[in-house]
C-alpha cells in the first residue's frame, strides 16, 4: 500500500467516524408476521428492517441509518457492478434460553471485513460501532428472531463502491449496508455427511490472489465448478493447489482432516496454514483453539500444515483417515464421508449409524453451546440484547 493509500484509508483523521451514537431510526410501518421456524429457507425471508451508511472521500462516514427493508437504488455506472468492489461478512445472533440475544465473536468478523475493504479501497471502520449498530437493527426486529436451539439470524454486512463512472479508479463514495434473515439448522434433519470431488482443474485462489478475503468476486467462478460437480453426484468441490495438490478448502468454507497414526496410535487434526490462499475463518480459528485447549495432547496433535489428496488417500489405504470436516458460520462443521479424486473414491469413516465421526460431533456441541450462552468461554458470546 503506498504511503498516501495508507493515510487516506488507515488513518482517516479528517473524515467523520463511523459512529453508532449517531443513528436515525425509520421504522417500517408494515412489520413482517414470522415464519414457522419449519418454512425457513437459507437466506430467502429478510427482516423489516436494514442498516445502511452512507461514505464519501470528501466528508467520510455519514449518520447510521436504519431504515425498512427494501431496493437499492444506484446509478448504473456504478464501480460495483463493473468491476466488482464488494465485499462481505457472514455471522450470527443467536437466542439464548433467557432470552437474551448472543452475538459469537463479531469482533472478528469486522476486522476481517476491515482487512477486506482495505484490499480493495474501500474505507476503513471503526468495527465496534458497527457492532453497536447492528444490535439496535437485531433489537428492532427481534419479533423476527427464531427462538429454537439450531435457529439464528444470520447477518450479512456488506460494502460496495457506488462511485457513478466507467474508471477503474479508487471509490470516493460507497455504501455500508446489513441485512438480516431467519434461517434454521443448516441440515434440517441433523447432520448430513457429504460427498466431495477433489477439483484440480479449477483453481479457488492462489499464492497472491485475494482467496483470503470475504470478496464477492471470490465466490461467482465457484459456482460453475460446483454444478459440474453436482452433475456427478458430489455436492461440493474439495479444492485443489498447485502440482502437489495441497488440499485448501472445501466449497465456502475450510476443511479439516483427523489421522491416526497406526503404530503409535497417536491422533492428528490438520487444517491448511494461513498462506493468503485460506480463508481465514472464524469458526476454524475456534476449533483451533478449543481443540488445543480441550484435547489430550498426549493422544493429540492439532496441527495447520498442508496436507495433499495423496496423503489422504494414502492414509485412508492404510486406515489411518479417522474423520473430515468442513467448518464455517453457517453449518458450523459439515461432516465429509467421501472423496473422489482420479476415479478413485476415498471413504470417510462415520461413527456407526450416525453421519459424523467423533471429534465432528464433539466439536460441533462445543461450539454451540458457547453460542447459545450455554457455556462461557473467554468472552467469545457476546449479548447485545436483553428481549426478556
Ligand atoms: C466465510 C468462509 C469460510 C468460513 O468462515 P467463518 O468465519 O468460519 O464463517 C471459509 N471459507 C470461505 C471461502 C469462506 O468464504
Amino acid at each position: 500500500m503506498s504511503s498516501k493509500l495508507a493515510q487516506t484509508y488507515t488513518s482517516a483523521s479528517n473524515w467523520a467516524k463511523l459512529t453508532a451514537s449517531k443513528l436515525q431510526i425509520t421504522k417500517n410501518p408494515n412489520p413482517k408476521q414470522p415464519l414457522p421456524n419449519d418454512k425457513l429457507v437459507f437466506g430467502q425471508s429478510f427482516t423489516d428492517h436494514m442498516v445502511q451508511i452512507k461514505w464519501n472521500d470528501k466528508e467520510g462516514w455519514a449518520s447510521p441509518q436504519i431504515v425498512p427493508y427494501g431496493p437499492l437504488s444506484l446509478d448504473p455506472s456504478a464501480a460495483v457492478f463493473h468491476y466488482a468492489f464488494e465485499l462481505f461478512e457472514g455471522m450470527k445472533a443467536y437466542r439464548d434460553s433467557n432470552d437474551q440475544i448472543r452475538l459469537f465473536r463479531p469482533d472478528k468478523n469486522m476486522i476481517r471485513m476491515n482487512q477486506s475493504a482495505e484490499r480493495i479501497v474501500l474505507p476503513a471502520f471503526d468495527g465496534e460501532e458497527l457492532i453497536k449498530v447492528i444490535s439496535e437493527l437485531i433489537k428492532l426486529d427481534k419479533h423476527l428472531i427464531p427462538k429454537e436451539k439450531g435457529y439464528s439470524l444470520y447477518i450479512r454486512p456488506t460494502l460496495i463502491g457506488t462511485t457513478p463512472g466507467l474508471g477503474v479508479n479508487t471509490p470516493t463514495e460507497a455504501l455500508l449496508y446489513v441485512i438480516t434473515c431467519p434461517v434454521g439448522p443448516y441440515y434440517s434433519t441433523g447432520f448430513k455427511a457429504v460427498r466431495l470431488e477433489a477439483t484440480d482443474h479449477v483453481t479457488r485462489a492462489w499464492p497472491g490472489g485475494v482467496g483470503d478475503k470475504k470478496l464477492g468476486v471470490n465466490y461467482a467462478p465457484s459456482v460453475k465448478p460446483q454444478l459440474e460437480a453436482a452433475e456427478r453426484g458430489y455436492q461440493q468441490n474439495l479444492w485443489l493447489f498447485g502440482e502437489e495438490k495441497t488440499i485448501t478448502e472445501v466449497g465456502t468454507m475450510n476443511v479439516f482432516f483427523v489421522f491416526k497414526d497406526s503404530t503409535t496410535g497417536k491422533k492428528e487434526l490438520v487444517t491448511a496454514p494461513l498462506d493468503g490462499t485460506i480463508l481465514p475463518g472464524v469458526t476454524r480459528d475456534s476449533i483451533l483453539a478449543l481443540t488445543r485447549d480441550r484435547l489430550d495432547s498426549n493422544e493429540w496433535e492439532v496441527n495447520e500444515r498442508y496436507t495433499t489428496i495423496y496423503e489422504v488417500a494414502e492414509k485412508s489405504k492404510k486406515g489411518e483417515l479417522v474423520e473430515a470436516f468442513g467448518s464455517g458460520t453457517a453449518a458450523v462443521v459439515s461432516p465429509i464421508k467421501e472423496i473422489a479424486f482420479n476415479g478413485e473414491s476415498i471413504n470417510v469413516p462415520l461413527l456407526e449409524g450416525e453421519q459424523f465421526g467423533e471429534l465432528t460431533g464433539t466439536v460441533a456441541q462445543w461450539i454451540s453451546k458457547i453460542q447459545y450462552g450455554d457455556e462461557e468461554y473467554k468472552n467469545w458470546s457476546r449479548v447485545v440484547a436483553d428481549l426478556k
